[in-house]
């Protein structure tokens, strides 16, 4: 096949960084792509340790990142050429910082799920540290918070080159605080982090796992604060969701702007299969690019994955990219998936008997008060309990838009923050849902 395409070889290092991040800081992003024959990839390495480091500890890693992004086997090869010493690409900051260098803002499809947050961090990369800080994206995995995070990297860096941006995943800035303990070398850790102008910090949700990872992070965040340096944390939960995250850093977390990211409609899918493909300059039909839309109903990473699957079924067929060929290769993907513990309809009927409103009533078009709020509740509490996209919601409930979905959703945790007794009731009836006694909920 030869050598990999330059968005190939980037696809594979983000893979590695995402799932081997262990690896990121061994110079592996200065490798040049590598060749790829009869089922092996081989990586040609001008620096001898690098090369002995690869060869001794990263060769599973690298197997794993590049089957996951060729979609075959293959094995992967070490050589050592001193010829190989050039770095691929002029070292720049943004290489340093290991940006993924499609992840820009001008890549990023906006749609109702995302445009708060989109918002958010072009307003941050436009005037850091003088809008919203902190800034908090969560919502789950493969909705683009990374993505989001780097291109607020880009944009900063092209202004100003000179900028000290500190990005990193919660990971390693625990590994590498554990690192700095051990050697007994904490001031250089620490005048990192704390000079830096803006500190984006990824996957923040792990930060709870360790005492002293988060007393660390505690003056870090208060040092950048006071100082009016941007700060920018990403986490597939709410601040007050991380598991065993002490209170003070729960209250900081939320004392900016939070932005959610939700799960993704059809015309955004189909926004990003098209953006995805001229990105990595592929030439697809839009009826094709519909078609994968419509059938793979999850994150933005599975859309990418199948396209990735339709265009190496094509390559190793040597026929062009049809609907036919894209049904073959995503046989499976659309199939239902595993039975859901709690359905929308548990949900109509369990807040049915609390509110004292009639299930047909919430899916039917009335729109008196009493009715209005029992169909939010039941959109709002869809949304946190079962995995399904906001159009997935809406037409359980009497085929809605999903923008209505998004708007009840905002509407009652608005008024939960207001409400005590609201908030009471949510809890329980998520509780009750949840230990899948809905059913049995008396009318009170
Ligand atoms: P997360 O960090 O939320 O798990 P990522 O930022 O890693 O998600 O996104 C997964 C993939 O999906 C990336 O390749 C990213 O470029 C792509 N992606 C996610 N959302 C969008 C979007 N709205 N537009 C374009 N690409 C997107
Ligand atoms: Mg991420």
């Amino acid at each position: 096949m030869g050598r990999l395409s330059d968005a190939a070889w980037d696809d594979v290092l983000a893979y590695l960084r995402e799932h081997h991040s262990e690896l990121v800081d061994s110079g592996v992003s200065r490798l040049q792509p590598g060749l790829l024959e009869s089922g092996e990839l081989t990586i040609r390495v001008g620096d001898a340790a690098l090369h002995s480091h690869l060869e001794g500890r990263c060769r599973s890693a690298f197997v794993d990142a590049a089957q996951a992004i060729t979609g075959h086997l293959v094995g992967v090869r070490f050589v050592f050429d001193p010829a190989a010493g050039a770095a691929r690409r002029p070292a720049n900051p943004a290489e340093l910082l290991q940006l993924h260098r499609d992840y820009l803002f001008e890549n990023f499809v906006i749609g109702p799920e995302n445009q708060l947050a989109v918002a958010s961090c072009r307003a941050v990369a436009e005037a850091p540290g003088a809008t919203y800080n902190p800034l908090f994206l969560h919502g789950p995995s493969g909705l683009g918070k990374t993505h989001l995070l780097h291109a607020i990297c880009h944009q900063i860096l092209a202004h100003r080159p000179q900028a000290r941006v500190v990005y990193l995943t919660c990971e390693t800035f625990v590994n590498e605080f554990i690192s700095a303990v051990t050697a007994g070398d904490l001031i250089e850790f620490r005048s990192r982090f704390r000079h830096a102008d803006l500190l984006l910090v990824d996957d923040i949700q792990f930060l709870g796992r360790g005492e002293r990872s988060q007393e660390e992070f505690f003056h870090t965040f208060n040092t950048l604060f006071l100082a009016q340096r941007q700060i920018v944390l990403s986490a597939d939960c709410l601040p007050n969701e991380i598991p065993a995250l002490a209170d003070r850093l729960v209250s900081r977390f939320r004392s900016g702007l939070m932005a959610r990211m939700e799960a993704l409609c059809v015309e955004t899918r189909i926004a990003i299969l098209r953006t995805k493909a001229r990105v990595k300059q592929m030439t697809v039909d839009d009826a094709v690019l519909d078609y994968i839309g419509n059938t793979v109903k999850g994150n933005a990473r599975d859309l990418e994955g199948a396209l990735a699957n339709v265009r190496a079924l094509a390559d190793a067929l040597g026929r062009p990219m049809t609907i036919e060929l894209a049904r073959t290769a995503l046989r499976g993907a659309s199939e239902p998936p595993a039975p859901r513990r709690v359905t929308v309809e548990q949900i109509v009927e369990c807040v049915c008997a609390r509110l004292h409103v009639r299930p047909q009533e919430v899916r039917g078009k009335r729109r008196h008060r009493s009715v209005a709020m029992a169909r939010q509740t039941c959109m709002y509490l869809a949304r946190r309990i079962t995995p399904l996209s906001l159009e997935e919601i809406g037409d359980c409930l009497g085929r809605r838009d999903h923008t209505t979905v998004l708007h009840a959703q905002r509407v009652i945790a608005e008024r939960r923050e207001k409400d005590p007794r609201l908030a009471a009731l949510l809890d329980e009836l998520e509780e009750r849902l949840r230990d899948g006694k809905g059913a049995m909920l008396p009318a009170v």
